[in-house]
């Protein structure tokens, strides 16, 4: 059984493998797909097959899935969602050529109910997957933690507050290395062809909720501090982040105070058992260990 992973010298395709070898997968039976093999030589050295593909250069992807049997295909992060489309059809049309047999696909949760931008992109991927008609298995992931639970939050300690856009608004966020998991179980497991997971957590927080655990962790009073879209625009441009990040941060916390991201589901506690609590991801990143 061959296992190709695209996107295996990033955060999530790199843990999708590590839980593959963790789940008994030989080292020979997976193929890591790159764009930059010299990023990959770590896999090498363990014994898996680098192959190099780029979602941009479709001559790249012509044998790169030969004898594949499952693809875990890890959506480009690229963030022009039209030539994402692009690059997402090149690797499907890539993957129908070589005759794969499964394709795992990184989709977004409740994507059609969504008003953040990128969830077309996954819609449209899906839709590309099942004109194939190979069998697919879409996991429809949440929003990473780590987006909002980072080593950055070492400022909002010294500080004594987080300050967001978000109101009360609650989120159903999950660690990649949790939606990894997830990803390598249904990889390694029969009877998940034709399924669509919606990976987001069970239970919901708010930044109040993460005040207050930052809170217990510093010692010390740690306020969630509400502010206006407006607002959160100007601080984020001060922070000096980059105008489309300034934009996509604003957005998704404009997303969760509207309560976008705060449905849930029970697929991913199918999948792996309990998700990581949100003070464990806390404690984890205060200490930089993500
Ligand atoms: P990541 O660490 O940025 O990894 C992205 C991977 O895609 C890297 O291996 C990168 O290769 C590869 N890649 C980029 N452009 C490529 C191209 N043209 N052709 C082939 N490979 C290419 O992201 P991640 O954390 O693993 O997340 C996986 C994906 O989930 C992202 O790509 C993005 O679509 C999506 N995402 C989801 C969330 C969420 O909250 N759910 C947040 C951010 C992103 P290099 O190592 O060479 O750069």
């Amino acid at each position: 059984m061959s296992i190709a992973i695209t996107g295996a010298t990033g955060q999530l395709g790199s843990r999708v493998i590590q839980h593959l070898l963790n789940k008994h997968v030989a080292a020979d039976d997976i193929i890591a797909v790159v764009r930059d093999k010299e990023k990959a030589s770590s896999l090498v050295d363990i014994g898996v097959e680098v192959r190099h593909g780029d979602y941009d250069h479709p001559d790249t992807l012509e044998n790169v899935f030969a004898g594949v049997d499952k693809l875990f295909f890890v959506s480009s992060p690229y963030n022009d969602d039209t030539r994402r489309i692009v690059q997402h059809a090149n690797v499907v049309k890539a993957a129908r050529d070589a005759g794969v047999k499964h394709i795992v696909y990184t989709s977004y949760a409740f994507a059609e109910e969504s008003t953040i931008a990128l969830a077309h992109v996954h819609l449209a991927t899906e839709q590309a997957i099942r004109t194939t008609a190979i069998p697919f298995t879409f996991l429809r992931n949440s929003l990473y933690t780590e987006i909002f639970v980072n080593p950055a939050l070492g400022a909002s300690v010294e500080n004594g507050a987080v300050v967001t856009n978000t109101g009360k608004g609650r989120l159903n966020t999950v660690t990649r290395n949790d939606l990894a998991l997830a990803a390598a179980t249904v990889l390694v497991e029969d009877g998940h062809e034709n399924k669509t997971y919606t990976l987001v957590a069970h239970k919901t927080w708010s930044f109040d909720t993460l005040a207050q655990i930052l809170s217990d962790i510093a010692g010390k009073t740690i306020v969630h501090k509400a502010v206006s879209l407006e607002e959160e625009i100007e601080i984020l441009k001060k922070a000096g982040l980059p105008e489309h990040l300034v934009f996509m941060f604003s957005g998704i916390y404009q997303a969760i105070s509207e309560g976008e991201i705060s449905r849930t589901s029970e697929d991913l506690q199918k999948l792996i058992g309990t998700p990581t609590p949100l003070e464990e991801t806390v404690k984890r990143s205060l200490l930089s260990e993500e």
